[in-house]
C-alpha cells in the first residue's frame, strides 16, 4: 500500500527522512524500479540530487563510490572503508555504529570481540555471516577522537554517510533490521542523539515500511554480560516478526 501523502509531508516537514515506498509500489524514479526515497526537507538540492543519485546504483556502483567516498571528513584518516558484508537477499539486516579500529584495517564490519560475539548471537539464531544475514553500518569510514579512539560519529558525519545505507537497505529490502546499539537506533529511525537506548528496546519500530529491533551493541554487551539475556529477548522479537512475511 502507498503511503499516505499527508505523512509523508508530515514526516519530512519533521525532518524524519527518509520516507520509502516498498519496491514495485514506487512511482518508478529510482533505479532498477526500486524503492522511491523521499529525503527531509531540510536537504541542499546538491544533497538531494546526491542521494538520489545513489538510489540509482547496483551494488557494484555503490561499493565503489563507498570506498573513493569524500564526503565527509572521515576519509581522511581510513585505511579502508567498510560498505558492508553478506547476502545481498538477506532476511535479516544487522546495522551497527560503525567501523572500528580492526574493522578499518580488513574493511569488514564486527571483526575482533565485538564481531565474534555477533557471531554467536547470529548462531544462537540459526543464522551466520553472508547467510541470510547482512552486516553493515550507519557511517562506512572509521570515526577517530582526538585521542586516537574509536568515537561516535557526529551528526554531520551520520547525515553525509546516510544515503548509502539507505540504498542498501532498498537493494536487500530485508523483512527485519536490527538496529545494534543507540547510534545505529537514533539514525535510522530520526530520533533525538539524547534518547535513551532502554526507551527503544521491547517495541517494533519502523525504517519506512521495513520493522525494526533496537537492541545493544555487541561492544556493549562484552562490557555489561548481564545485559546478553535481553538482547536474546529483543533478538527472538525480531525472529517473531519473520513468521508472517
Ligand atoms: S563515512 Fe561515509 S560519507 Fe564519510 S567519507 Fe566515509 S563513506 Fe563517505
Amino acid at each position: 500500500m502507498q503511503m499516505d501523502p499527508d505523512k509523508v509531508r508530515k514526516l519530512q516537514q519533521m525532518g524524519l527522512g527518509p520516507v520509502w515506498q516498498r519496491r514495485g509500489q514506487s512511482s518508478g524514479e529510482s533505479g532498477g524500479g526500486s524503492a522511491a526515497i523521499a529525503l527531509p526537507a531540510s536537504e541542499s538540492p546538491e544533497e538531494a540530487a546526491y542521494a538520489a543519485s545513489v538510489m540509482s546504483m547496483d551494488w557494484a556502483m555503490l561499493e565503489e563510490n563507498i570506498r573513493g567516498c569524500g564526503r565527509c571528513g572521515l576519509c581522511q584518516g581510513r585505511t579502508h572503508a567498510v560498505p558492508g558484508v553478506g547476502d545481498r537477499k538477506a532476511r535479516w539486516l544487522f546495522v551497527g555504529e560503525g567501523p572500528g579500529r580492526q574493522e578499518d584495517s580488513q574493511g569488514e564490519p564486527f571483526v575482533g570481540p565485538a564481531g565474534k560475539l555477533l557471531d554467536n548471537m547470529l548462531r544462537a539464531l540459526a543464522l551466520a555471516r553472508g547467510a541470510n544475514t547482512y552486516i553493515a553500518n550507519i557511517v562506512k569510514c572509521r570515526p577517530v577522537g582526538a585521542d586516537g579512539r574509536d568515537r561516535p560519529p557526529t551528526a554531520d558525519e551520520v547525515a553525509a554517510c546516510m544515503p548509502y545505507l539507505a540504498r542498501q537497505v532498498d537493494l536487500i529490502r530485508p523483512d527485519v533490521i536490527v538496529a545494534l546499539g543507540k547510534t545505529a537506533a537514533v539514525s535510522l529511525l530520526g530520533l533525538p542523539a539524547d534518547t535513551s537506548l532502554a526507551s527503544l528496546r521491547d517495541k517494533i519500530h519502523h525504517y519506512a515500511d521495513l520493522p525494526l529491533i533496537v537492541t545493544y551493541h555487541p561492544a556493549y554487551l562484552l562490557r555489561q554480560p548481564a545485559d546478553k539475556a535481553k538482547s536474546w529477548r529483543d533478538l527472538c522479537l525480531a525472529k517473531s516478526l519473520l513468521n508472517g512475511r
